[in-house]
C-alpha cells in the first residue's frame, strides 16, 4: 500500500494482526486490522485499503460520542487537576496575540463542546462548525456566536476563517495532504490552524484503534503541515498527556518546506506492539483475582478487558462524571470506594501508570493498583 504522506510504498509491522482493535469510542473490535511504517517519510499509519474503509464506516455508523459520562467531554487529569481538553486547548491559544473579533471553524465540531468553551471565553467571535452527520445541527447552532453550520464533507464549507480547529480529527483522514490543503484555502492571510492528534509514543494503546489511519509523531505531523504551506507557530507533546498539538499559519512567502529527519520508528513501533501483547498477557494472569477492578473507562480499558477475557467486579475512575454510572455492565467506581481486598489493573503506559498507582495506592499503604509490565 502506498503511504498516505508520501506515495512511497509502505511495510508492514508483523505483529499487528493478531492483536484486538478498539474503536475510537471505545468498543472492542476484532484482531485482523493492518498497521504499517512508511520506509521513505516514517510516517505509521493504518492501509487505507476496502476493509479499513468499510470498518471505519460501520464504526462511524454506530458511533457514541462521550457516552461514559452521559455526553459530557472527557477531563483530562494534569497537575492543575482535571480539566476538560477544550479548555486545555484554549489556555495556551488564547494567549497568543490574537486579532479581537476572530471568525472561528470547528471542523469536527462533536457535540459542540470546544464551540461552547470559544463561546464562553470569547463571546466577540464569529463561530462555525462543521461535522459529517447532520443530527447535531440544532444543539450546534443553540451556541452563543454560532454563525452557522456545515455538514458533510470540508467541500460543503464556505467563507474564510482566522482560527481552524482540528481536535482529533486529523488520526481518522485517510488523505491528509489533500484534506490539510483543502482547509488552508478556508483560511484568511496570516490564518491559523490549531490541530490535537493522539501521540502513540507516549500511548500506545492509540496504535490499536481501528478507525485511526494516521499515527503521529512530532517530526511527522510537523513535516504534513509544512507540506500543506503551513509554518509551524508552536507545538509538540505536553499541552494534554498522550496527545500531540500544533498551531500553525499559513507560509507567507512561498518557502521550501523544512526537512524533518526521523529514526527509530519501526523499532519502536515494534516495542510498543510487543507491549501490548505483555499487558494482555499480564491482565490474562490476573483474571483469578476477585474482587477485580479495572482503572479507567475508554479505550485502554476496554481494550485489556476483552483482549484478555476479564470479567472485571468493577471499573474505576477519577472523573466525577463517569463514577456511578456503568461501564461495559459494571459500576463504576470513585478510587475511594475501592475496598482494600481488591485487585485493580492499571492499564496505561508504563511511567503514567506507575504515578497513578503511587497515587491511588497510598490510602491502602500496600499495592492494590497495579501497573503492566515496563516497556
Ligand atoms: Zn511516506
Amino acid at each position: 500500500m502506498a503511504c498516505l504522506l508520501c506515495a512511497h510504498e509502505t511495510e508492514e509491522v508483523a505483529g499487528f494482526p493478531a492483536l484486538m482493535r478498539v474503536t475510537s469510542d471505545s468498543r472492542i473490535w476484532p484482531a485482523g486490522g493492518r498497521l504499517a511504517i512508511c520506509p521513505q517519510c516514517h510516517a505509521v499509519q493504518k492501509p487505507v485499503d476496502s476493509a479499513f474503509q468499510q470498518e471505519a464506516k460501520d464504526i462511524y455508523a454506530s458511533y457514541q460520542l462521550y457516552f461514559q459520562s452521559g455526553g459530557s467531554e472527557q477531563k483530562i487529569f494534569t497537575e492543575r487537576g482535571a480539566r476538560p481538553r477544550s479548555e486545555l486547548l484554549l489556555d495556551h491559544l488564547l494567549s497568543l496575540p490574537l486579532p479581537e473579533h476572530c471568525a472561528a471553524l470547528d471542523v469536527g465540531c462533536g457535540a459542540g463542546n470546544l464551540l461552547q468553551a470559544l463561546s464562553r471565553r470569547r463571546p466577540g467571535w464569529a463561530l462555525y462548525g462543521a461535522d459529517i452527520g447532520d443530527q447535531r445541527r440544532e444543539q450546534i447552532l443553540a451556541i452563543h456566536g454560532v454563525k452557522h453550520f456545515f455538514s458533510g464533507d470540508i467541500s460543503a464549507i464556505e467563507g474564510r476563517f482566522d482560527i481552524i480547529f482540528l481536535s482529533h480529527v486529523l488520526e481518522h483522514v485517510p488523505s491528509p495532504v489533500a484534506f490539510l490543503r483543502q482547509l488552508a484555502m478556508l483560511l484568511n492571510p496570516g490564518g491559523m490552524l490549531a490541530v490535537l492528534v493522539p501521540h502513540w509514543r507516549e500511548n500506545a494503546f492509540d496504535l490499536l484503534v481501528a478507525d485511526h489511519c494516521m499515527h503521529f509523531t512530532v517530526p511527522s505531523l510537523h513535516r504534513l503541515l509544512n507540506e500543506c504551506g503551513f509554518s509551524i507557530l508552536s507545538g509538540g507533546s505536553g499541552l494534554c498527556p498522550k496527545e500531540l498539538w500544533a498551531f500553525a499559519s499559513l507560509r507567507r512567502e512561498e518557502k521550501s518546506p523544512v526537512a524533518i529527519g526521523e529514526n527509530n520508528v519501526k523499532a519502536e513501533v515494534d516495542k510498543a506492539i510487543a507491549w501490548l501483547a505483555q499487558a494482555r498477557d499480564w491482565a490474562m494472569k490476573c483474571r483469578p483475582h476477585t474482587p477485580l477492578g479495572i482503572f479507567g473507562t475508554a479505550i485502554a480499558a476496554t481494550w485489556l478487558t476483552r483482549a484478555a477475557g476479564l470479567a472485571p467486579n468493577f471499573f474505576v475512575d477519577e472523573d466525577k462524571d463517569r463514577q456511578g454510572l456503568a461501564y461495559l455492565g459494571r459500576p463504576v467506581l470513585a478510587p475511594a470506594a475501592v475496598l482494600p481486598e481488591s485487585t485493580v489493573l492499571v492499564p496505561l503506559p508504563p511511567g503514567i501508570a506507575e504515578n497513578v498507582a503511587d497515587r491511588l495506592n497510598r490510602p491502602f499503604g500496600k499495592p492494590v493498583f497495579l501497573v503492566p509490565p515496563a516497556l
